[in-house]
């Protein structure tokens, strides 16, 4: 791959006043692009102004939805120096998206590099303010101009970087949640092992029915059988049943978290017994009747850990944790955002200083 070339902005723009900056709002100066074609594969990288894209109206992605994406963040430590927190996994996390989605793919090293001289050049938009961080946020797009449905042969690959305040304002809360029986999010053979925006756009209905009643995200159900639990509206779950973690099985329709994987790591660590299987709604609500769900909890980059204080399913409301926050939420939200902003020691390697 050619050298990144940088175009630097000669309009900076002012940057939020911290500490409580609303998640995906504001955007930095600068981008990190690069296209494919079939002849030159993914080329011309650069570092250029962040500016709006010109869009063809028949440019694919408007029409079939060829798009996918990641999302990670940039930490501050209390040294001012910048950290990543495992870049590579999602790098290779998009390749996967890349196969499903009939979308080249790229060079997991080459664009862990881009990101790292991205966030480097953008690095005073990191914030300062404890548990705020750089939301990363790399994308892929189908570019062809041509209303006809087939992969296409150009693709944008692009870069975008969005400061972010702390996900809790005044530390871990604990959220309710709603078991959606009629929508389905993904099925086996799907796109749901995938971060792509089709997965969303389909789960967005949902979200807003349980907003309307009360409830901050749904919790889904297999696409089949509406019978085993799969995951929670953008986050990984896990329970505490019986003095064991357990939590679905990655089985091709849910999304392989990041935070998921080292949630595991650290709890195998810990010394709990540490299940990846099916688990059916039924069985969970037979643990939360008999007092032995002890805990319940989403995992996610933006959140890192959110307890679930109480599950609604076929009208009734199911309290968890005494509707509080559980000590394995607690302690695994501790030890991942003590590596991630570099507060404690890092066994694993997972947390990078870059500049
Ligand atoms: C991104 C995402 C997750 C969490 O993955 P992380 O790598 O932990 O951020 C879980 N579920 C869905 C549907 C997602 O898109």
């Amino acid at each position: 791959m050619d050298k990144i070339s940088v175009t630097l902005t000669t309009n900076y723009k002012e940057k939020p006043a911290g500490p409580d900056i609303p998640f995906g709002v504001f955007t930095t100066d600068h981008m990190f692009l690069m296209n494919y074609d079939r002849e030159q594969g993914w080329h011309d990288p650069r570092i250029v102004p962040y500016a709006p894209f010109q869009m063809d109206p028949a440019c694919m992605v408007l029409h079939y939805a060829q798009e996918i994406f990641e999302g990670m963040k940039a930490y501050r430590d209390e040294e001012g120096r910048i950290r990543l927190f495992r870049p590579e996994e999602n790098f290779k996390r998009m390749n996967d998206s890349c196969e499903r989605m009939s979308i080249p793919k790229i060079d997991v090293d080459f664009c862990v590099e881009a990101v790292k001289q991205l966030v480097t050049l953008e690095k005073d938009w990191v914030p300062t303010a404890p548990n705020t961080s750089l939301y990363i946020r790399p994308f892929i797009f189908a570019t062809d101009i041509h209303v006809g449905v087939h992969a296409s042969h150009t693709y944008q690959f692009a870069v975008i970087l969005s400061p972010v305040g702390p996900y809790y304002a005044t530390g871990l809360a604990p959220v309710s949640i709603m078991i959606e029986e009629d929508d389905v999010r993904a099925v086996r053979g799907g796109t749901g092992f995938t971060k792509c925006g089709g997965n969303y756009a389909a789960s967005l209905r949902a979200g807003e029915k349980a907003e309307e009643k009360g409830f901050s995200q749904v919790l889904w159900l297999d696409g089949v059988e509406r019978k085993y639990i799969e995951e929670v509206g953008s986050m990984n779950v896990l329970f505490k049943i019986g003095g064991k973690i357990v939590t679905p099985a990655l089985n091709g329709s849910i999304l392989p978290g990041i935070t998921r994987k080292s949630c595991l790591q650290l709890l195998r660590d810990k010394g709990y017994e540490v299940e990846e299987r099916r688990l059916s709604v039924d069985e969970l609500i037979g643990a939360a009747r008999d007092g032995s769900l002890e805990e319940a909890f989403g995992s996610g980059t933006a959140a890192v850990v959110s307890p679930i204080g109480s599950l609604y399913y076929k009208g009734e409301t199911f309290v968890i944790s005494g509707g509080g926050i559980g000590p394995v939420a607690q302690d695994l939200y501790d030890t991942l955002t003590g590596i991630q902003w570099g507060r404690v020691a890092d066994p694993y390697g997972w947390s990078q200083v870059i500049c």
